[in-house]
């Protein structure tokens, strides 16, 4: 394993942010190779634990030769949003300089050609010139991953649909509860950065390819156990998609969770501002018009609570970490059947 540190300029002199990028070497040529980041959005930090996890488990293999496929691996891929702490309160998501998410407006490539990455200092601003070398770091990799996590919620991952269902090997060795599939675009997010060189390839070739924002459940699940089972998760598909020699597991099952396409998910957004009382927790399945939460807007009046409804049957699968709402703000995914009657293109969060 060799590491390296990779150095971003800030905007303003005399400032500059690093992070660490390790990398094992594969012994096979044509092997497939693979590549993990974590806490893009930099407070989320569950995939961050599962890296170190997994670490081990990475230098074990490459001490017995069994690594056949290069593995880079980015456990803290965003010093700028790390560092980043306003009134005490950490911003992990949002560059404050640019009010930009760190994991939107990554450059589209045509092809996978580092040539066509710009000059970072060309860059006006510093989120982009991290969003360029992270895109530079994974290009060339058949496996991306960038691993996230919601406010609280089960494991599942975002696919690209030309992916699915030959990802379903991927989510059957993780271990995830659900997939949700996307189309066309989704706000240049890195994996459609990570997919995008790929699509006016030959359909074959983009289909040995693994790409997946995967969250890895609530912001506060950063948890030895869970790291130790997310780490096995990834190591099951580095050896599924023959990236690490390991005749002692089993090949992949098939994948037993719920699967639906981005424009099923209901975000239920909240009718009025208040405190939010939940009904339900993620991995509830439930019915068509059953109670969701309770907004608690006027405590202790006549009319000072509101409910709020399921609009179709479903699967909960994630929601919101704090307890206060304003009107119009998203409290909770569920995946329905159906498509959503407020269905979304793209992304379904800012
Ligand atoms: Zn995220």
């Amino acid at each position: 394993m060799r590491k390296s540190i990779e150095r971003i300029e800030a905007d303003t002199e005399g400032v500059s942010y690093d992070f660490p990028v390790y990398r094992f070497e594969g012994s096979a040529r044509h092997a497939p190779s693979a590549y993990l980041q974590a806490a893009l959005h930099a407070g989320e930090l569950p995939g961050t634990v599962a890296i170190d996890a997994l670490m081990p488990l990475l230098s074990a293999a490459e001490k017995e030769g069994r690594i056949r496929g290069a593995i880079t691996l980015v456990p803290w891929a965003n010093p700028v949003g790390r560092a980043q702490y306003h009134f005490a309160a950490h911003e992990g998501r949002f560059h404050l300089g640019t009010r930009t998410n760190f994991n939107r407006d990554f450059l589209l490539l045509e092809k996978p050609d580092p040539a066509l990455l710009p000059d970072e200092s060309t860059l006006s601003t510093t989120d982009q010139r991290l969003k360029a070398r992270l895109l530079k770091l994974s290009l060339g990799h058949d496996i991306v991953l960038d691993l996230h996590c919601d406010d609280e919620g089960v494991p599942y991952l975002y696919v690209p649909e030309p992916l699915w269902p030959a990802m379903a090997d991927c989510a059957a060795t993780m271990g995830v509860e659900a997939v949700l599939l996307w189309q066309d675009e989704c706000g240049s997010a890195f994996d459609e950065a990570s997919i995008n060189p790929y699509l006016g390839g030959n359909r074959a070739e983009l289909q040995r390819k693994v790409v997946a924002t995967v969250e890895y459940r609530g912001m506060a699940d950063v948890d030895a156990g869970l790291a130790r089972q997310d780490a096995g998760g990834l190591y099951r598909l580095l050896v599924a998609r023959g990236v690490i020699e390991d005749a002692s597991l089993p090949p992949p099952g098939p994948f037993g969770g719920i699967v639906a396409p981005l424009e099923n998910v209901e975000m239920t957004a909240a009718p009025k501002a208040g405190a939010v009382l939940y009904h339900v927790r993620p991995g509830d399945r439930v019915e068509r018009g059953a109670r969701l939460a309770t907004i608690v807007h006027a405590p202790g009046e006549p009319d000072g609570r509101t409910e709020v409804i399921a609009p179709q049957a479903g699967y909960i699968l994630t929601r919101r970490g704090h307890r206060i709402t304003r009107s119009g703000e998203d409290l909770l995914k569920l995946i329905g059947s159906e498509r959503s009657a407020d269905a979304r293109s793209g992304t379904l969060e800012a």
